[in-house]
């Protein structure tokens, strides 16, 4: 997809179903600048109430999925069930899911080839935990995660992703990233991109930067040139913030 201001917010294991549709009612009612595209990523037993009230302005994503279609996976989530239900993405490789269940690379390389060949788009995350950022290691760590998850695709695909940055350091703990920290990273992130796939697919690419994004920094860091955008914890479940966050590209 050519490259979009994106706000994205990530409901993680939070509301019932019910005040996640009055949330999703809530954004859907805002007058979203129309250069904007909002996501919301809702635990997965929400999303056909969320598709049942669907409003253009406000697409909705899966938080996961598993690379299967269909079999004995107990428990789990396909792609072709998201896809068949009117689910528009899925968030794949959020470091929670990679820290607390074990989700390597490999593993998150089949996941994204199982939804792009159901025609999701993918917000595909990645980002270094702190002490590797302490080591200054960070654009090799990142590096890594995306040759081994993503750079398996042809540019051609590429179309249907959205990278989120989401240094692990700051997801949830009210540390940011400063706009420079943010900014040098994803001017990396464009760089390898730009190596592997060319200059017009780097371009292209909308990287979003995750990690206590809130009304307060939002415009700063959405205005660093390589910033496209944020992945949203927190801050998105609140409707009031959230539209904040929509409104400071
Ligand atoms: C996230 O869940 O991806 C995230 C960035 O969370 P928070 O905004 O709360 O740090």
């Amino acid at each position: 997809m050519a490259r979009k201001n994106i706000a994205a917010g990530n409901w993680k294991m939070n509301t019932t179903v019910n005040e996640g549709l009055d949330l999703y009612k809530s954004l859907s009612e805002h007058d979203v600048p129309s250069d904007v595209t909002v996501i919301v990523g809702a635990p997965f037993i929400h999303l056909s109430s969320l598709v049942a009230n669907k409003h253009d302005n406000i697409k909705i994503a899966a938080q996961n999925c598993h690379f299967e279609n269909s079999g004995a996976y107990t428990g789990e989530i396909s792609p072709s069930m998201l896809a068949d239900l009117g689910v528009d993405y899925v968030i794949l490789g959020h470091s929670e899911r990679r820290e607390y269940f074990n989700e390597g690379n490999d593993l998150l390389a089949k996941k994204l080839n199982a939804a792009l060949s159901n025609d999701l788009s993918v917000i595909f995350c990645c980002g270094e935990p702190l002490e590797i950022r302490k080591a200054g290691t960070q654009n090799a760590y990142v590096a890594k995660q995306l040759e081994e998850g993503l750079f398996h695709l042809d540019a051609s695909q590429l179309k249907d992703i959205v990278i989120a940055y989401e240094p692990i350091w700051a997801i949830g703990t009210g540390e940011t990233a400063s706009p420079e920290q943010a900014q040098d990273m994803h001017a990396f992130i464009r760089s390898i991109l730009d190596q592997k796939y060319g200059s017009d697919a780097a371009q292209d690419m909308s990287i979003l930067y995750g990690g206590s994004v809130k009304p307060a920094n939002a415009k700063e860091i959405f205005g660093q040139e390589d910033v496209d955008g944020g992945l949203v914890g927190g801050a998105s479940l609140k409707a009031d913030m959230f539209k904040n966050i929509i409104d400071s590209f």
